[in-house]
């Protein structure tokens, strides 16, 4: 029987090449370009708990067509070769789809995160990170590994730290030998909520587009129910910003161990605080639990945004999902044969080579901070201050009236960091949507 994973690959190859299909391209490039390059497998020991212990990794170059290439690390028990390379290939195309100068890879390493203490992950991660330094699988100019499941700031930091003692020479660029990483550690603000706001920024581009369908004819999310699969990084942030942003009713949540419903809408602040408080969603006193229950994505509602992992929504269960729009924002999380099936009844779904760019957008955001040495905005946030400040001036003076207190602050503000990494976001999701006309001419910013 064919694994998870294999069925992963087999449906990027299969959407690679019906996509390729509508193109006229020389004999034998289209295989050419979705055959992954060279994947790694590394086995190393790690003494732990009075023993020694043996791991597994993988990190899997798909295409060097830019240079650095670039792509998440994955820490899950169930990872394998398969799944590493089909994500590698994901991460190619997405460079290429949101015009981010990198070529695609990925990594994992098989471990169940939540059975060792941070101490034990810390020496795991580190002895990881020396085997890929010795194969020139990480560095600033060849291979730059971001979070990914089962992964984020700290393994970052832990990761860079690793990265600068093995390499005291090349210290100057050395911070940008991964992205993802805390503030403090060369970090940049508005990465970890990067993937999540793209998926909001995604929706909002479909939506506004008037050649689409949109919600059953409707432009905004006001009100729209909203189901999420995931409830980590990515499908919390998506769930937060939604509903705090779009004003949609987020009234389903679904994790590995059941679903939490709400038809009035989740707090979904109140619902992380009891997630990271007890270890689960279940049990949270603003919704009705349904413990073991998997049928959480199979309830109705407008939106449907699998956030979890790949082959979510398979033959199996496709016929179920209700949604009138699903949103990938994993990669991966629609079987291509229940992708036939889910559009054959005019369910519109984003695809996740879109919708979860965001993360590496802002990466690419956080590689060049870290390469030119200066925080984004610097040079220009006090001029731009003055200057707003002038023209609030002139105006006030003008009409003789105070300028809205309510508006004041925003309006003088010079642009912070986060603002200019949420502008920049926005205008690469916005323009990649709308690339060109029907005749060719440009729409776009870029
Ligand atoms: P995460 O580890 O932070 O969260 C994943 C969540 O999904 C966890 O809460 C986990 O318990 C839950 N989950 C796992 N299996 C499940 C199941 N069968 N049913 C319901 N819930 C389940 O990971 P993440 O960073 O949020 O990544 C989620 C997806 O988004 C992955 O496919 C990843 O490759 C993709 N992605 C992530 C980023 C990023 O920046 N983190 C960027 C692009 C794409």
């Amino acid at each position: 029987m064919q694994t998870n994973s294999a069925a992963f690959l087999e449906s990027v190859d299969h959407n690679f090449r019906h996509a390729m299909s509508f193109l006229e391209l020389p004999e034998g490039l289209a295989e050419r370009i979705i055959q992954c390059n060279s994947t790694y497998t590394v086995r190393f020991g790690v003494r732990l708990r009075g023993r020694m212990y043996s791991f597994v990794g993988w990190r899997s170059v798909h295409s060097e067509h830019w240079e650095p290439v670039k792509g998440g690390i994955r820490y899950a028990s169930n990872a394998d070769a398969e799944e590493v390379e089909a994500l590698a290939a994901l991460m190619t195309l997405k460079c290429s789809l949101v015009d981010v100068p990198f070529g695609g890879s990925k990594g994992a390493l098989k471990i169940d995160p939540r059975e060792w203490t941070p101490q034990e992950l810390e020496r795991i991660t580190r002895r990881f990170t020396q085997e890929l330094n010795k194969r020139g699988l990480i560095g600033p100019g060849v291979n730059v590994p971001a979070p990914d499941i089962g992964t984020g700031e700290r393994e970052m930091a832990w990761m860079v730290d690793e990265y600068r003692r093995a390499n005291p020479t090349e210290v100057i660029n050395s911070r940008a030998c991964v992205t993802g990483k805390p503030l403090s550690k060369g970090g940049i603000a508005g990465r970890t909520e990067a993937t999540g706001r793209g998926v909001q920024f995604a929706i909002q581009s479909f939506l506004r587009d008037t050649r689409t369908p949109g919600l059953n004819g409707r432009r905004d999310l006001t009100g729209a129910s909203v189901t999420v699969q995931g409830f980590g990084n990515v499908g919390y942030h998506a769930a937060k910003l939604l509903s705090e942003d779009d004003g949609a009713r987020v009234t389903v949540v679904v994790e590995r161990d059941g679903y939490v419903a709400n038809p009035e809408g989740l707090s979904i602040e109140a619902l992380k605080q009891h997630q990271t408080r007890t270890g689960s969603i279940l049990g949270f006193e603003g919704a009705t639990s349904f413990a073991g229950d998997m049928s959480g994505m199979e309830q109705s509602c407008d939106v449907l945004i699998p956030a979890a992992m790949e082959n979510a929504i398979h033959a199996e269960n496709a016929e179920c999902i209700k949604a009138h729009l699903v949103v990938e924002a994993a990669n991966g999380p629609v079987y291509f044969e229940a992708d036939k099936m889910l559009r054959s009844r005019g369910v519109t779904i984003l695809p996740d080579l879109y919708v979860n760019a965001g993360g590496v957008v802002v990466s690419y955001f956080e590689w060049v901070k870290n390469l030119t040495h200066i925080p984004f905005g610097l040079r220009e946030r006090r001029r731009r201050e003055r200057r707003n400040h002038t023209i609030a001036t002139a105006l006030e003076r003008m009409t003789g009236k105070e300028f809205p207190a309510d508006m004041r602050d925003e309006f003088l503000e010079g642009g912070a960091e986060i603002d200019l990494v949420r502008s920049g976001l926005e205008d690469v999701m916005r323009s990649t949507w709308t690339p060109c006309r029907p005749d060719g001419t440009a729409t776009g910013t870029r």
